[in-house]
């Protein structure tokens, strides 16, 4: 159930496989966070979000109306145990086994994404350039430090280039910005919603199915049997795939299994007539957002707001971005604009879960890629076309587990 990304690869995955597979959504495939993510295929990002560095940031973040990170004051309460979890996780004893989980999935993301793209008839959608983060000053390119030293830990490439090399490659970015890093194997997508619409005709081309309906309840035995939907129907089911994105621990819940999901919501601005063109995607760390080129112009977005599943957008989030976009491309247009609100399924330890259920037999999860769901969907896909199987996976995936909080 959920045909995002991660679902629908996932229906895809198996259905290919030979099971006959019917991909449930509440609404049209694509409608949830696929739909207006940042295109990018971060490789490099595999950086636990939980460390001291940024616990020392936190509180400052946090009480500053325009900070990278918002919690809603009507909802912080109810964020206690789950920020109880992240800190937790971030232990300095722990911070680099985690980051090792990231990188494993990192490492062999971007090569999965391509054999997927091809197999949908998709390769000319996947960009061929990196992504440049970007430094105004010494200061700002110190601060990132801890990033690229992980990096270099892990073996991933990278290349520090100064303001003329920086120029060449991208001319539309203000003098201001006087260092970047050129990461050659963050790629963009041109359109994440068409990948997950892709994926499902090619699902329903092998044979598969697309139910619409609200899952709301499970029929388990000494098994699971069925899952039922809100207006009472009932589909049969021998094994049962939650990844409903942020939405699936309310569903875990239903099976007495409670995981520590959070929404990190996300807004983006696509910019259908920006006036200017890039090769690349950005990042500016100091302030935390991105841009990308996507189909049909520029897609500005990033920053993180915990407020729950329930709450309204803030459209004034998205504002800021894009003025802050604005320092670094001063001939952005903002003409054509549309502005979108998202739910990142997050777990403090920034790890996704890949897994079998621990109390139902027949349950799997693929839930929490946090800020990573596509650039990761591929990679899970085959691993839990793996594991449904009975197959060994290619990577132990006991860290991914669900019972591990
Ligand atoms: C602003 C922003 C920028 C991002 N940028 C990037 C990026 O550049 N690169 C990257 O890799 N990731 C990025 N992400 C993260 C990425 O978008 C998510 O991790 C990913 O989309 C999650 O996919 P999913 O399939 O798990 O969830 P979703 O896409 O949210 O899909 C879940 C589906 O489940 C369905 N559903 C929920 N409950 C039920 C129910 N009870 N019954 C039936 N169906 C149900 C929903 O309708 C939905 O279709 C970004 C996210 C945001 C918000």
């Amino acid at each position: 159930m959920g045909a995002g990304i991660v679902g629908s690869a996932i229906a895809y995955e198996l259905q290919k496989r030979g099971s006959q597979v019917t991909l449930i959504d509440a609404n049209e495939p694509g409608q949830g966070a696929s739909f207006g993510n940042l295109a990018s295929i971060a490789v490099t990002e595999f950086m636990p979000v939980s460390r001291p560095s940024v616990w020392r940031q936190t509180p400052g973040w946090v009480l500053h109306p325009k900070g990278p990170i918002r919690v809603s004051p009507g909802y912080a309460l109810l964020l206690i145990p789950w920020f109880a979890r992240f800190f937790w996780a971030g232990r300095p004893s722990k911070l680099r086994q985690l980051e090792a989980t990231g990188a494993i999935l990192c490492r062999r993301s971007l090569a999965d994404t391509e054999r997927l793209m091809a197999d949908l008839g998709l390769s000319e959608d996947l960009s061929r350039t990196g992504c440049l983060s970007l430094y105004a000053n010494e200061a700002e390119f110190a601060g990132d430090r801890e990033r690229l030293d992980m990096l270099d830990r892990h073996g991933f490439g990278y290349e520090v280039l100064d303001r003329n090399a920086l120029h060449d490659l991208e001319p539309e970015i203000a003098p201001m910005i006087q260092k970047a890093v050129l990461l050659p194997d963050n790629r963009t997508v041109r359109d994440p919603h068409n990948v997950v619409i892709r994926l499902t005709e090619a699902f329903i081309g092998q044979g598969g199915q697309i139910q619409r309906g609200k899952v709301t309840s499970f029929e388990c035995a000494d098994r699971i049997t069925s899952v039922t939907l809100a207006e009472g129907r009932r589909i049969k089911a021998d094994q049962v795939v939650l990844a409903a994105g942020a939405h699936t621990g309310r569903l875990s819940k239903q099976l007495g299994e409670p995981i520590p999901l959070e929404t990190e919501r996300g807004y983006h601005t696509q910019i259908n007539a920006p006036g200017i063109h890039l090769e690349h995607s950005i990042i500016w760390p100091a302030m935390a957002f991105m841009v990308s080129p996507t189909a049909g112009g520029i897609r500005v977005g990033g920053t993180v707001e915990m407020a729950g599943l329930d709450a309204p957008p803030d459209w004034r989030r998205p504002k800021i971005t894009v003025k802050r976009a604005r320092k670094v491309l001063p001939n952005l247009h903002l003409e054509e604009t549309s502005e979108w609100m998202g739910h990142r399924p997050a777990f403090p330890d920034t790890v996704p879960v890949i897994s079998a259920s621990a109390k139902v037999p027949g349950v799997f999860y693929a839930t929490g890629h946090g800020h990573l769901g596509l650039t990761h969907a591929a990679t899970t896909a085959s691993l839990m076309g793996q594991l449904i199987a009975g197959e060994k996976p290619d990577i132990d995936l006991h860290p991914y587990r669900v019972d591990r909080f």
